[in-house]
């Protein structure tokens, strides 16, 4: 389990002026800091804001738990604007079964209605929020990453995430209850492209594809040298472009 930390937040829509949401987004939203699912390759650790924390990452989160109240008091902002929720944290993490910060959220952008919104997570714990993800229509996209055909890689480098069965289970969910849905390949970990391929393919309206950056901030390096011909800048460069062939039938996006 890791550490909780209840906080006040300051400000809860951080603007999207640089970096790599630019351009796409007016704002991102997290609900929490910090996030329990500790992918080895987050880049999340890079920033200043992960760096005050002595715990290693994955060990701890902070629950803003005035976001709701911020959401109305930022509420001029969120009309007609473009939020991706979230970027540097999982709202469906399993401390959202306590807190229901990512709920109480939703129910206040629902108000104040923003222009487009985009969900991403690896959880299951989306679908208990269903009755108001399609109260947001049209407006509305979930990203769900899925960053590899195989469990076991899955496993090794998302450890503390949903299980590759259950993100492939909620794409099924999402688009049978006539969510919009994508899939979020990045970072693009170690997969069979075609059978990836085969696995989304009936359930998702675009894909995100995306490299892994960062390695420096890896918790897990051991994983590069498992895993390191398959890394090896050249042959991953050629991983992408196989599978970006694979996907020849969808709308394609490098992740914004
Ligand atoms: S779910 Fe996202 S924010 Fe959380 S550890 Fe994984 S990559 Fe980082």
């Amino acid at each position: 389990m890791p550490q909780v930390t209840e906080v006040l937040a300051r400000s809860i829509l951080t603007p999207q002026k640089a970096g790599s949401l630019a351009g796409a987004y007016d704002f991102s939203l997290n609900p929490y800091a910090g996030c329990a699912f500790a992918c080895s390759y987050c880049y999340v650790p890079k920033f200043p804001s992960a760096r005050h924390q002595p715990e290693h990452w994955g060990g701890w989160v902070e629950a803003k738990l005035n976001a709701p109240q911020l959401i109305k008091k930022e509420r001029a902002l969120v009309f007609g604007s473009r939020i991706f929720f979230s970027s540097a944290t999982d709202p469906y993490q399993y401390i959202e079964l306590k807190y229901r910060l990512s709920r109480a959220c939703l129910v206040e952008l629902l108000k104040y209605r923003p222009k487009k919104l985009t969900l991403h997570t690896r959880s299951h714990l989306i679908l208990q929020d269903l009755d108001l993800l399609k109260q947001f229509g049209e407006s509305l996209s979930v990203g769900i990453s899925i960053t590899s055909d195989s469990e076991q890689v899955i496993r090794e480098f998302e450890p503390q995430a949903p299980s590759l069965a259950r993100r492939l289970h909620l794409l099924k969910t999402l688009s049978s209850e006539g969510i919009s849905v994508f899939a979020s390949l990045a970072p693009l970990l170690p997969h069979d492209g075609k059978n990836l391929v085969r696995l989304i393919k009936p359930y998702v309206s675009h894909v995100w594809l995306d490299q892994l950056r960062w390695p420096e901030v890896s918790t897990a390096p051991e994983l590069f040298k498992r895993y390191e011909a398959y890394f090896q800048e050249d042959n991953y460069q050629r991983a992408l472009l196989r599978l970006k062939k694979h996907l020849t039938d969808y709308e394609l996006r490098v992740k914004p």
